[in-house]
């Protein structure tokens, strides 16, 4: 049997939705949002949990949520660093033993049981993959006079959400590889791959409802989603 953690990122300070309580924290539906990733992740077949938060949160995460909601998955939870890509490396540094990481963002709480499944099942295949969703949308590129300069063919445009599951010993080999050259322009843990290793990525279908959680009217759309899902479960569907 391999071991698979799952990662979630709880680092981030959320200043784009202009609140006190980091976005992580906000209420949705009656408890925190980082609330609904680790209960997707206790649900999953996945071993454990490693979650990564800021070092001032890490007992109010051990307290009010990990212990009041009964996570027993969680089995560490470390400080997070000032970008996304230093709070990865942490929790890859305590994801050791892991054969394969699902890195998940705390700030996508419609994460689905779907979602992990595919995931899972398709990185024991491809050893790298990641959940996104075609663009909608017309996709420009626009100079910095706000012209628009080229139309991208929207066949091959497709968004990237998390979790962004990966072989561990590949992964951890990639971040080595970065901290040494030491880019600035990290987005992603697929960019990393891609970049470091030269790794092909397999992206599968996710969900047109795991938004990322950013200004105040995501919560309006993650609010709906739970409580479509929710009726879902109430009437013993699935
Ligand atoms: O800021 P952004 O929305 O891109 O953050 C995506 C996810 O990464 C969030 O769940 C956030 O808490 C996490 N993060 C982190 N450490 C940082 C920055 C972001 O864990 N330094």
């Amino acid at each position: 049997m391999k071991h698979i953690t799952a990662i979630v990122l709880a680092a981030g300070k959320g200043s784009r939705m202009h609140s006190d309580v980091p976005k992580q924290f906000l209420d949705l539906c009656g408890k925190p949002l980082l609330f609904y990733s680790l209960e997707a992740f206790e649900r999953s077949r996945v071993e454990d949990i490693i979650l990564v938060t800021g070092e001032n949160e890490i007992e109010y995460c051990k307290k009010d949520i990990i212990q009041k909601y009964h996570f027993h998955k969680v089995k560490a939870v470390v400080p997070g660093g000032t970008e996304r890509y230093w709070s990865v490396k942490n929790g890859l540094q305590a994801a050791g033993g892991a054969d394969y990481v699902l890195i998940h963002d705390a700030a996508r709480p419609c994460l689905t049981q779907k979602i992990i499944e595919d995931s899972i099942l398709t990185v024991l295949e491809t050893a790298a993959c990641t959940v996104g969703v075609p663009v909608k949308d017309t996709i420009k590129l626009v100079d910095n006079d706000g012209f628009g300069t080229e139309t991208l063919p929207r066949n091959y445009l497709w968004q990237i959400q998390t979790p962004q599951s990966f072989c561990y010993k590949d992964i951890v080999e990639a971040y080595e590889i970065m901290e040494r050259v030491q880019d600035k322009d990290i987005t992603d843990d697929t960019m990393i791959m891609e970049r470091y290793l030269k790794k092909k990525i397999k992206v599968i279908l996710g969900d047109y409802y795991n938004i990322k959680i950013t200004t105040k009217e995501d919560l309006l759309v993650a609010e709906n989603f739970l409580k479509k899902i929710k009726k879902v479960v109430d009437m013993n569907v699935i």
